[in-house]
């Protein structure tokens, strides 16, 4: 009978102290899911160093070129000025985290991303990067090569905050289908040797510049001008692109006839 009593009472004591874990490991979770969006809020809280130029603000763990990071800027809000969604007093920070540590807490999605942009917040955070050479360092630790500068996964990161804003979070995470959101952020981040006619004669080619770079990963360039295509070419609106979400095929089949309608581009001799 003691012996019952006794186990009942160890019982007891040991529902109490899984009780008590519970309640720590809850009040921990909900301290770090806090510290985690007053981040995303305030990005200043880790990158301390920083210089603002025409409402952006580059922020960063390690010093950097002022110059060279004001110069970075201003052609990242010509880029977001000039796009559909562009708002002039908009204003974002984009934050690049050399330190591993940061980019764990801040890449927890998608840890080899280069860049990330959440509905959560306007600000961007970037990998690694090199400002002085406009380049991206990804998860390899290798420099990112071909159009994709710093600026340009800036300005597509930004371009994805765009869509959040102008079309609504919900709607972007639920109903927007992804080629659009990817082509939008592309279509804002700019390709800068783009040329209509090459690219669509790559697209009817199958090139591999119209594949995905690497495994997992959108087509980004085929995208890029798909929405060219409808944007400039058909004089889409976002607003309607947004609102029917037509599908990537039945896109990429109106391009595809399209560019064979069109006469073949002469070349000049000289
Ligand atoms: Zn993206």
């Amino acid at each position: 009978m003691g012996d019952v009593m006794g186990l009942k009472g160890a019982g007891w004591i040991r529902t109490l102290f899984r009780r008590r874990w519970a309640r720590l490991g809850g009040l921990m979770a909900f301290g770090l899911f806090a510290g985690w969006i007053a981040i995303m809020q305030f990005p200043g809280l880790v990158f301390w160093y920083s210089v603002s130029e025409r409402g952006l603000t580059l922020r960063s763990d390690r010093p950097f070129d002022e110059a060279r990071a004001r110069w970075l800027l201003t052609q990242v809000r010509q880029r977001l000025d000039g796009a559909p969604y562009g708002q002039p007093a908009f204003t974002a920070d984009v934050c690049i985290a050399h330190s591993e540590w940061r980019r764990r807490i801040l890449f927890l999605p998608s840890l080899k991303a280069i860049g990330i942009s959440y509905p959560v917040t306007r600000h961007v955070f970037i990998r690694s990067s090199r400002i002085e050479s406009n380049r991206v360092v990804n998860a390899e630790g290798r420099e990112v090569g071909g159009y994709f500068t710093l600026g340009h996964v800036i300005g597509h990161e930004l371009g994805h905050v765009q869509m959040y804003r102008k079309a609504g979070r919900m709607r972007t995470l639920a109903v927007i289908p992804s080629w659009i959101r990817e082509g939008y952020a592309e279509y804002v981040g700019g390709i800068p040797d783009f040329e209509f006619d090459s690219e669509g004669r790559a697209f009817l080619a199958e090139d591999a510049s119209m594949r995905s770079p690497r495994p997992g990963a959108p087509p980004y360039r085929r995208l890029h001008l798909l929405l060219v295509f409808l944007l400039e070419k058909q004089g889409w609106s976002m607003e309607r692109l947004t609102r029917e979400c037509p599908e990537q095929q039945s896109v990429e089949a109106a391009l595809r006839a399209w560019l064979q309608t069109q006469p073949p581009v002469k070349t000049i001799k000289v």
